[in-house]
């Protein structure tokens, strides 16, 4: 399946371009309030460690507004501010971030938007317009009588008409919902009628599992019918759990190739080694990797090898000894206790031999590698234009 990006303007948050034939970038938010500086930055560090290409933190007042410089001189990927309600902490977070956040259904009257407006375009950075199912405009509501995918669209609509109108464009807007219908139409209606890149993502999806789940769908929909162009997945978890279920949803659609894929068979009553645990081992003593290396951990030499042919590297159990393949190929036997420590040797030269080789015949991994070798953005697939959709007012 060949996934077309739907063409959208380009736009820059710090030096992550966002929309066009910029690869997807993935983003998460820090927990602490930003006056525990220390706290924040600690979460930050971990983010920046996973992958995460994005950050965003939640200004709720000028507490953490003040505290957003000491922030962002120590972090190295971008900073966006996530303003609600008060337009002040968004002029005041704007002197220093690299993108702001606003929802225009509680920003309050057209002027203080104009006031922002004003405030990103002269620090020369763009604007997230952040619709969300729970806040959405009275007359909307009224319009609509509850939240729907039409209300959120109309809403989404009705800010960025607003916007160009007084001749501002350097924006990114987001419609989430935390139903997974809703959003997936709410997204859908507006990517059919306005060209801005799309951040996209489930809002409160939950816990872990089904956050993940409904991330997954929700998000999977929409990018393989090329909607979205920076993604956060919404976990009640850590956010290193968030960067993580983003890359792997966009690794499952080969939209992104970063770090270690582990393959792991089901196991069944051939299985010879503990493949549960080793597979779990791998993914965390081979985080550290960025180069794309899929691994394979199979219980048994039955089908073991045959099955792992897809991988670059793996393993399948045997009785006390396992077998080490590359390529579907045997590279050698290993006892048992050893396997694990020569599996995650073996990735950890291949990546330092593909690093070195300037990536080999693997995928670019990296947002400049992606940005250099991707092809131009294409039309929406076949079977997502029949799909029918409401009339939303035009401009
Ligand atoms: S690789 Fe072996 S243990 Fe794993 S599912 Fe297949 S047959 Fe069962």
């Amino acid at each position: 399946m060949h996934i077309r990006r739907r063409p959208t303007k380009q736009i820059q948050v710090g030096p992550v371009k966002i929309g066009g034939n910029a690869p997807i970038s993935v983003q998460s938010m820090t927990i602490p309030h930003p006056r525990d500086v220390a706290a924040t930055l600690e979460q930050v560090h971990r983010l920046e460690k996973a992958g995460c290409e994005l950050i965003r933190v939640a200004v709720p007042d000028m507490e953490a507004a003040d505290a957003l410089p000491k922030i962002k001189s120590q972090m190295t990927v971008p900073l966006i501010a996530d303003i609600h309600f008060d337009h002040r902490l968004a002029l005041k977070a704007a002197k220093v971030v690299d993108c702001v956040r606003i929802n225009p259904g509680n920003i309050g009257p057209w002027w203080k938007t104009e006031e922002v407006i004003k405030a990103v375009n002269d620090h020369g950075i763009p604007l997230r317009v952040g619709v969300n199912g729970g806040s959405l405009e009275k007359p909307l509501l009224e319009k609509y009588g509850y939240p729907t995918a039409e209300a959120l669209a109309e809403s989404a609509l009705n800010a960025v008409h607003a916007l160009e109108d007084v001749g501002f464009t350097n924006m990114k807007v987001s419609l989430k919902a935390s139903d997974v219908h809703m959003a997936i139409d709410a997204y859908w209606l507006f990517a059919q009628q306005c060209s801005y890149p799309l951040h996209i993502g489930i809002t409160e999806a939950g816990t872990a599992m089904t956050g993940a789940v409904k991330s997954a769908l929700g998000l999977g929909w929409l990018l393989t019918q090329g909607i979205g162009d920076t993604l956060r997945v919404s976990l009640a978890a850590d956010p290193v759990e968030e960067v993580k279920v983003g890359f792997e949803i966009l690794k499952s659609l080969e939209l992104r190739h970063r770090g270690v894929n582990v393959i792991a068979c089901p196991t069944c009553g051939r299985v010879e080694i503990d493949v549960v645990k080793m597979a779990n081992e791998l993914e965390n003593r081979l985080g550290h990797i960025t180069t794309p290396i899929t691994v394979s951990v199979l219980g048994c030499v039955v089908n073991g090898i045959g099955e792992g042919k897809e991988a670059d590297i793996g393993i399948a159990g045997g009785q006390g000894v396992g077998i080490l393949f590359k390529k579907g190929k045997l590279h050698k036997r290993v006892p048992e206790s050893e396997l694990l420590d020569t599996l995650i040797q073996e990735v950890e030269l291949m990546a330092q031999e593909q690093d070195s080789s300037g990536g080999g015949n693997t995928a670019p991994h990296t947002l400049h590698q992606m940005a250099e070798k991707s092809s131009p953005p294409y039309l929406l697939s076949e079977s997502a234009s029949r799909r029918e959709i409401p009339v939303l007012p035009a401009k």
